[in-house]
Formats: structure tokens, C-alpha cells, sequence
């Protein structure tokens, strides 16, 4: 039994640690909108993907909620690769835009590293930028990708320490997997793991989650993880949002990559889906485009 061990499981509410946030960027805002700065947004859609864009629908109805500005653009599914990072060039000498936000997958003919490449690194609110992510590795970062920084907000405020534990992670995507990898294993309060960094080409998953003392799941992978995987008192971080057919009106229902139901007796902490990473995404991308506009006109 590792620190975390318990009897019963505690759930870690991304939502509420998310309207902790929000409360406390408040006097952020009022500062910069006292000054005459309305931190600002610019979100690019190319498509007509329906995930795409019920995450974009939810990242705009948070700007507006907290008095920000947020733009969609939205491209048809052929745009051109040049196009687009032309768009974005224009983007990036606009001063009515402080962060630059493209919505990922984008459609095959377009090379999404250069695309992230063309954004300028002071916009780049997502944090995929190779220079910023280059600054992260090297433990002094511009902005932190939105899913791995809200993960660290959940691990603070509920006092879970990475310091010493083994932190298993699965998956090694350049948006969650690979940045969280690097922040957990930093020599700092928030990192200080020992991280091993699992993917589909691991052998024997199991060998490895079984060890974890705390996992984050970010696979795809519908309800994968059970309770066979886990180790007694782990703390579980179900990044997974995966759309799955059901009865009902929808004919959807979302679900992690963690079957909550068998995970019960035998993690000491979990985040739900829905209501724990995600709500914290959105959060970590309001706190970063307030950053980004701290940053470009030099108010703090
Ligand atoms: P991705 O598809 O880019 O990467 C998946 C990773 O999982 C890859 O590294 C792959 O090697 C690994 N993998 C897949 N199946 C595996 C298996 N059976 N065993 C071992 N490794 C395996 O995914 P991503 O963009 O990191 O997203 C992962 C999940 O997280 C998706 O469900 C996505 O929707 C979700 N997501 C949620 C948020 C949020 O805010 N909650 C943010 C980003 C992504």
C-alpha cells in the first residue's frame, strides 16, 4: 500500500478546481480590461469535425463567460497548407489577437507541424510551438500545453505530491503524453517524479501500470483500463474522452479511457468523464491567453 491507500476512492473534480481558477483570474482581467486589455483569442477550424467543434463551442462559451474575446475562424476542409499558415501570418502581426489557438486533427493535405510552426511562439497559448516546448523542457516555459498544466492544477489542489512516486503515463502524444512526461520529471515542486512513458509499442502494458503509483491515461482507448491494471491506492488520471453509442437522445454517451465502475475499490483518487481534465483544459487555456496578453503588452 503506497501513501494514496484507502478504503474508499476520492473523485478529483477538474470542475471544481476549474471554478477555482476562474475565481482567481478575476482581478487578472479587471487589472488588464482597467488598462484598456481585453485578453483575446483568435481559434482556427478547418472542417467540419463534430468534436472539433463542440470543443471549440465550449472554449468560446468560457471566454465569454469570464468578459474575454474569442474568434472563430472557420476553413473549409480543402484549405491549402499555405493558405492557412498565410491566414496565421496575418494572425501574428494582428495586436487585436494576444493568442493563437488551431484546432487539431487538422484535414490530411495539411502538415500540422508546420502549421503550429507558423504560429507565433509569443501567441502560442497551446504551447506546441518547438521553441515552447522547447523552453519546457528545459524547465523555464512560456506557456505549458493546456491538458498537462490542468493535471498538475488538479495534483495541487487536492495536495497530491508527484515527488518520489512512479508515475506511469500512457500514451506519448505531443499534446498530453509526451509534455506531461517531461513536467512530472522536472527538478521542481510540481515534478520530481520518477515517470515511465508507455505506448503502443510497449510490451506488457500491465507490468508497467501495475507498478504505477499514479497513472494518467491518455490512449483513446474506450474503458481499456480496469481494475486488472492497477496497483492498490493508485491515484488515476483518465484524460480519455471517447464517444460511444448508447440509448439515448443523443445516441452517444462519453466515456474515459478507465472503467470507473471496476476502478472503485482499489484507486484512492480519480477524475471522472466528464467533469475532471477537460473542464481544467478549458481553464488552463483561459489562464494562458490572460498570460499571453500579460506577456505582449507588458502588464502584470
Ligand atoms: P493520440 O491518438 O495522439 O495518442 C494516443 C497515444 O496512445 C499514442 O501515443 C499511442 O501510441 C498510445 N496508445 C494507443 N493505444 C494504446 C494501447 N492499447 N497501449 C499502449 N499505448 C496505446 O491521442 P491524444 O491526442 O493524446 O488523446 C488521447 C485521448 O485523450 C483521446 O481520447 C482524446 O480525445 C483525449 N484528450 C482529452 C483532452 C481533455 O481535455 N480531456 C485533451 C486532449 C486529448
Amino acid at each position: 500500500m503506497n501513501q494514496f491507500a484507502m478504503n474508499f476512492m476520492h473523485v478529483l473534480s477538474g470542475k471544481e478546481v476549474s471554478h477555482s481558477v476562474y475565481e482567481d483570474l478575476k482581478s487578472r482581467i479587471d487589472f488588464l480590461k482597467k488598462k484598456g486589455v481585453v485578453p483575446s483569442l483568435a481559434v482556427i477550424l478547418v472542417g467540419d469535425d463534430p468534436a472539433s467543434n463542440v470543443y471549440v463551442q465550449s472554449k468560446s462559451r468560457q471566454f465569454k463567460k469570464m468578459g474575454l474575446h474569442s474568434d472563430t475562424i472557420t476553413f473549409p476542409e480543402e484549405t491549402s497548407e499555405a493558405g492557412l499558415a498565410s491566414f496565421i501570418e496575418e494572425l501574428n502581426q494582428d495586436d487585436t489577437f494576444h493568442g493563437i489557438l488551431v484546432q487539431l486533427p487538422l484535414p490530411k493535405q495539411i502538415d500540422e507541424k508546420r502549421i503550429i510552426r507558423a504560429i507565433s511562439p509569443e501567441k502560442d497559448v497551446d504551447g506546441f510551438h518547438p521553441e515552447n516546448l522547447g523552453l519546457l523542457t528545459a524547465g523555464n516555459p512560456r506557456f505549458i500545453p493546456c491538458t498537462p498544466k490542468g493535471i498538475l492544477r488538479i495534483f495541487s489542489h487536492y495536495d497530491i505530491s508527484p515527488s518520489g512516486k512512479h508515475i506511469v503515463i500512457l500514451g506519448r502524444s505531443n499534446i498530453v503524453g509526451r509534455p506531461m512526461s517531461i513536467l512530472l520529471s522536472l527538478k521542481n515542486d510540481s515534478g520530481n517524479g520518477t515517470v515511465t512513458l508507455c505506448h503502443s509499442r510497449t510490451a506488457d502494458l500491465k507490468s508497467f501500470t501495475k507498478k504505477a503509483d499514479i497513472l494518467v491515461v491518455a490512449l483513446g482507448s474506450p474503458e481499456l483500463i480496469d481494475e486488472s491494471y492497477l496497483k492498490d491506492g493508485v491515484v488515476i488520471v483518465d484524460v480519455g474522452i471517447n464517444r460511444v453509442s448508447d440509448d439515448s437522445e443523443t445516441r452517444y454517451k462519453l466515456v474515459g479511457d478507465v472503467h470507473w465502475e471496476s476502478i472503485q475499490t482499489i484507486a484512492s483518487y480519480a477524475t471522472p468523464v466528464p467533469g475532471g481534465v477537460g473542464p481544467m483544459t478549458i481553464a488552463m487555456l483561459v489562464e494562458n491567453t490572460i498570460e499571453a496578453a500579460e506577456q505582449i503588452t507588458k502588464l502584470s
